[in-house]
This record gives structure tokens, C-alpha cells and sequence, in this order.
């Protein structure tokens, strides 16, 4: 069987994790978060990174941090993850989706003025594998009506737009070091913060309320409880695990676009034909591979090729059901305007096996099967 993911692994991860078990320190915070988050910082261009327990949580941080009350809403894509909307819920907001493209299965931006009402605090955009919204039109909307730009960054880590790294455009960049993800800690995330004035108020949040970060810089003599937080800080083991990644970027990435071109050329005679749609890269966004998915004519040929492929030993996977049309989507969300594309292309997408190490064989093999279904 081909999987559909394996978890990333460059060689150096064991050796990292028993560094920080001798140094004695595998809580939160210690030498490999420290190098970790630097990193962030330095790639990204944002003023401050924090590794996080996840990107759910580092999207619950920004929704704290951005004072979401009871009520409010939070305009978004129906086709992304739960994570994206579950932040906001939490907090009591009510969340607003809005259809997608069907080019780059991203909220469509001429959209979401239509969507926005007296209530609207932010506008949360998803980065659907790793190509990034339309940035520009989405943060002059933000501007033009004061609204936060949160953006679910969670797939988009080494992307940009315009040559700005996804995730340190909007006010908070949310990332994810999942298993899934390009880089990994097992569990993990980051949140980016764009403006200085609020990284103080994230590391009392991510620090259970308390001024303790500012305490073990030496800036004060006492650490106490100064707001409300929670615990949002991963420990050391996993930021060890993760340093490896963040180290061997290059290595990782090179892999992945090699993997990402190879199944692009292959497919492209079954694009020709008509068979299968290919993703779209707007000439504005550079992607990290995240993902490789194609597009079936409809449910019924789609729900086909996954079985055919399964026979065949190939773990091809779809995802996502649109959140508005889930329980809690229904209970928590509205759909504003017409879902023209998020239920029929996110019923039409299939995505193949993408990880660090994947064999160009596989690739082949996997193509093959893909043709075979179409003879
Ligand atoms: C993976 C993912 C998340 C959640 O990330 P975790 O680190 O598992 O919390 C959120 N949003 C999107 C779009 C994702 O792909």
C-alpha cells in the first residue's frame, strides 16, 4: 500500500530530542523553542513567533487576542478544516462563511464585502495547500472596514504572496506542524504576530495568564497572574523534533516540489483531455507542495477512482465536508450567498499520497493507475 502520508523524518530529530532531555529543561520554552521561533521570525519577516501546542490553539490565541465576544462575527471559507472555525466558536462568535474559487479552492474575495454586517470583527482567509488568497483585495477590504485579518497559514508554511510569507500578512498568521504538514513536531503550531504592540498580551495568554515570560527575560522580579490564558506553549521535546525540520528546509521543500512537478507533468496529457482538472498557481504565489490534488467530473466518478485506486493499492484521500453543512457548521454558522462551488468542487477533489521521502516510482506507478482508470 502507498500511503497517503508519512509523517516527516531528516535523521537528526533523535539526537536533538535526547539533547534536550540532558539539558534538563523539556518544558515549554527552552533552547529549541527559542531556535525555532527565531527561525520563524527570520523567514517570515513577522516581529514575533511563538511555537504553540497546535494551530487550533494558536488560532484560539489569536481569537483571545483579538477580543472576539458573544456574538460577533468571523467571515470565512465553508471548505476548510474545523480547527479554523472551532477558535471563534469557543469564543461565542458566529461564523460567516462565504464561497470559495473554484481555481484555487480559496475564499473568493469579491465575496466577503457582501457578507460583512455591523457585527464583523475579522476575516479569517485559508490558504488552502499552501497558495495563498488574494491578499491584497482582502487586507484593503479589512482596512476599509476595521476588521482583524487572522489568517489560517496552518498548510502555507514557506509560501508567499507577492514575496510576503503567508501567515505574517494578516494581523496573526496561524501555522500547523501536525504529522500532515511539511514540518512537524507530532503536535504543533506558531503563531505569528504582525504588530510588536501584542506580543506582549500573546505570551501572558500562551503563559496561563501570567507574566512569566517576562519574568525569565529578568525584565520583572515576580511572575504573577495578570489576565486571563491558557496553556498554549509545546514542550521542548517536540520543538527538538521540529528544529530537525526547520534546520533541513531546504532538503524538505526540494523533495516535495520534486514530487509536486513530477506528478504535474505526468497528469498534464489527462488534463489535456479533458479528464481531470490539475491545481491553479496564480502567478502572484510561490507554493511549499503541501498538497497534489486533482479534480473528477463529479461525486460519483470521484467516489470510482478512490476505489479503483484503493484496488490498487494507492491510499488516495478527499476531504473536506463543507462546514456549513455540518451539524455544528449549522448550529454555530451561515452560509452567506450561493454555494456555487464549495459543495462541487470540494465533492469533485481527490488527493494523492505528497510526503517528504515519497519515490518518483511511486509517483509513476500511482499516474499509471490513474490513466488505467480512464482506458
Ligand atoms: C492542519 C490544519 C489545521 C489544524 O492544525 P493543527 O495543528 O492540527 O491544530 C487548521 N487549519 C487547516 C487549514 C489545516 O490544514
Amino acid at each position: 500500500m502507498i500511503s497517503f502520508n508519512v509523517p516527516p523524518k531528516v535523521g537528526t530529530e533523535e539526537q536533538y530530542i535526547s539533547e534536550a532531555i540532558q539539558s534538563r529543561k523539556i518544558c515549554g520554552d527552552g533552547q529549541f523553542t527559542k531556535k525555532c521561533n527565531a527561525w520563524l521570525e527570520k523567514k517570515t519577516g513577522t516581529a514575533k513567533a511563538l511555537l504553540t501546542t497546535s494551530c487550533t490553539h494558536a488560532t484560539e490565541m489569536a481569537a483571545l487576542l483579538a477580543d472576539i465576544q458573544p456574538g460577533d462575527e468571523v467571515i470565512m471559507p465553508s471548505y476548510t478544516f474545523v480547527s479554523t472555525a472551532d477558535a471563534f466558536v469557543l469564543r461565542g462568535a458566529k461564523v460567516v462563511f462565504v464561497d470559495i474559487r473554484p481555481d484555487t479552492m480559496n475564499i473568493d474575495e469579491n465575496l466577503i464585502e457582501d457578507a460583512i454586517t455591523d457585527k464583523t470583527k475579522a476575516i479569517v482567509p485559508v490558504h488552502y495547500a499552501g497558495v495563498s488568497c488574494e491578499m491584497d483585495t482582502i487586507m484593503d477590504i479589512a482596512r476599509r472596514h476595521h476588521l482583524l485579518v487572522i489568517e489560517d497559514a496552518a498548510q502555507g508554511v514557506g509560501s508567499t504572496y507577492k514575496g510576503k510569507a503567508l501567515g505574517a500578512i494578516g494581523d496573526y498568521g496561524c501555522y500547523s506542524f501536525h504529522e500532515t504538514k511539511n514540518f512537524s513536531m507530532g503536535e504543533g503550531g506558531a503563531l505569528l504576530i504582525k504588530d510588536k504592540k501584542n506580543v506582549e498580551r500573546a505570551e501572558i495568554i500562551r503563559e496561563k495568564g501570567t507574566n512569566r515570560s517576562q519574568f525569565f527575560r529578568g525584565q520583572i522580579d515576580k511572575y504573577t497572574w495578570v489576565d486571563a490564558g491558557s496553556s498554549y506553549l509545546p514542550s521542548e521535546l517536540n520543538a527538538a523534533y521540529l528544529w530537525a525540520q526547520l534546520e533541513n528546509e531546504d532538503v524538505i521543500f526540494n523533495d516535495r516540489m520534486k514530487s509536486w512537478k513530477l506528478y504535474y507533468e505526468l497528469l498534464k496529457p489527462l488534463a489535456e483531455k479533458e479528464y481531470i482538472e490539475l491545481p491553479v498557481i496564480p502567478h502572484e504565489c510561490t507554493h511549499n507542495a503541501h498538497m497534489f490534488y486533482i479534480k473528477a467530473k463529479d461525486l460519483e466518478e470521484r467516489t470510482r477512482l478512490l476505489s479503483y485506486l484503493k484496488e490498487k493499492d494507492v491510499n488516495a484521500v478527499f476531504h473536506y465536508i463543507p462546514l456549513h453543512s455540518a451539524p455544528a457548521g449549522k448550529k454555530f454558522g451561515i452560509f452567506i450567498g450561493e454555494d456555487k462551488y464549495t459543495t462541487k468542487e470540494s465533492e469533485r477533489l481527490l488527493r494523492l499520497p505528497m510526503y517528504y521521502g515519497l519515490k518518483a516510482s511511486d509517483i509513476e506507478y500511482i499516474v499509471e493507475s490513474i490513466k488505467e482508470f480512464w482506458r
